[in-house]
């Protein structure tokens, strides 16, 4: 018999009932040190003080209002990220994978408007991950996202991930746009070299292609700058952000240049619950906490600290681990052992961490973990090694 809920995810013996920054609680009382913050959700931990005040004085106020009004709550958001980044324009999702819906539309109703309709085509690359709706699975493309879903939405070139030649030439004057993470995540961590991300703003402008970076799990301070792309010191034309913009409420956005979203005219997207007054309460107070600069440069203080633990524990235990790889508080360590192994082991130890492709376990801690909660939890890391070294001998 089917289970009441869809049995589309193979749980972690795991139920936690309350959570405080970096750690969570079962009932019995067994705490864990949280390094997955619900897929890079939780960027500020759990209970955060100020986030539980900006939710429940919105709570007390006001929970929706539909977006054929006014929702002061969005509009300083909206205008906070037009502040701090590129963007003139922001359109508000409850998802990453609804940013990137938004973000195919966009590009090609920008063509359209261009008088170039059949300007449709989006390069994205091999080991990319974009939502689960139907352009999300499309973009990315892989056969296990999108085997037995067809017909797949058409329109997208697939790319080897650093094949510079084959991108060379499938970037021509009939592409709409390339969509890229400058850091994969559920691709294994896999950071887009500065001078790689330098090259692709090059070539976009070359052939007037725009460019699509998806910072859903990379940007919000993540990688120790707001957004990822700035240290490579480019700017996109269109931008997926979610994941950490929430702080562990259901939020999303699209980010756009003013020319980029010239098609998107009233009444060409939609969407009920985006930018919902309770959502975006909570987003504007993530937001004016991250991105402070002296924040973002503790986030750079500390990730330098987990780091170089990281890299001890991998020369420690050479038959789990390969290397540490990543860029700020998204790290990934390539296991030699299987990650499913090694993540079941932290639960063992009470170190939570996530899998990803190409056999690598990710750390996305809280961004604003202690000191000491990175110690410890690099002990918990050890000692799950330790076991999984045990039992592989
Ligand atoms: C998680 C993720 C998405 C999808 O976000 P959802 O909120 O799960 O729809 C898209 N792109 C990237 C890079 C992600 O990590």
């Amino acid at each position: 018999m089917i289970a009441s809920i869809l049995p589309t995810y193979s749980r972690a013996p795991l139920t936690f009932v309350s959570g405080d920054g970096s750690w969570l609680t079962e009932a019995d009382g067994r705490r864990f040190l949280d390094l997955g913050a619900g897929i890079a959700v939780n960027a500020l931990g759990h209970a955060h003080p100020a986030l539980v005040a900006a939710l429940t004085t919105q709570a007390h106020a006001l929970w929706h209002v539909s977006n054929l009004y006014n929702i002061p709550a969005q509009q300083k958001l909206a205008d906070a990220l037009v502040e701090k980044t590129f963007a003139d324009t922001v359109f508000f999702t409850n998802s990453g994978t609804e940013a990137c819906e938004l973000a195919v539309k966009m590009a090609r109703k920008y063509w359209y408007d261009k008088g170039q309709s059949d300007r449709t085509e989006i390069i994205t690359f091999t080991g990319s991950f974009h939502g689960r709706s139907s352009a999300g699975i499309a973009a990315a493309g892989s056969e296990k996202m999108t085997k037995g879903f067809g017909p797949l939405l058409p329109g997208f070139t697939h790319l080897e991930f650093g094949d510079h030649a084959a991108l060379q030439a499938a970037a021509t004057d009939k592409i709409a746009a390339i969509m890229v993470e400058p850091v994969q995540g559920e691709g294994g961590i896999r950071p887009l070299p500065d001078v790689c991300l330098k090259g692709l703003r090059d070539l976009c402008d070359e052939h007037g292609i725009l460019l699509i970076l998806d910072e859903v799990q990379c940007g919000m301070g993540r990688t120790g700058k707001l957004f990822a792309h700035e240290w490579a010191g480019i700017t996109p034309d269109i931008m997926m952000v979610a994941k950490g913009i929430g702080g562990g409420f259901p939020l999303g956005a699209v980010l756009a240049t003013e020319n980029a979203a010239s098609g998107m005219t009233a009444g060409t997207h939609g969407s009920t619950y985006g930018g919902n007054p309770l959502a975006c309460a909570v987003g504007a107070q993530v937001m004016e906490i991250v991105s402070d600069d002296a924040f973002l440069a503790e986030v750079n203080r500390k990730a330098g600290l987990l780091r170089q633990k990281l890299e001890g524990l991998v020369a420690a235990y050479p038959e789990v681990f390969e290397a540490v790889r990543g860029s700020g508080l998204m790290i990934g360590l390539k296991c030699k052992a299987s990650n499913a192994d090694v993540v079941a082991a932290g639960y063992a130890e009470g170190v939570l961490t996530v899998p990803a492709a190409d056999n690598v376990i990710r750390l996305l801690p809280a961004l604003n973990i202690d000191d000491a909660d990175i110690g410890a939890a690099v002990d918990r890391l050890a000692a799950a090694a330790s076991a999984v070294k045990e039992a592989n001998a």
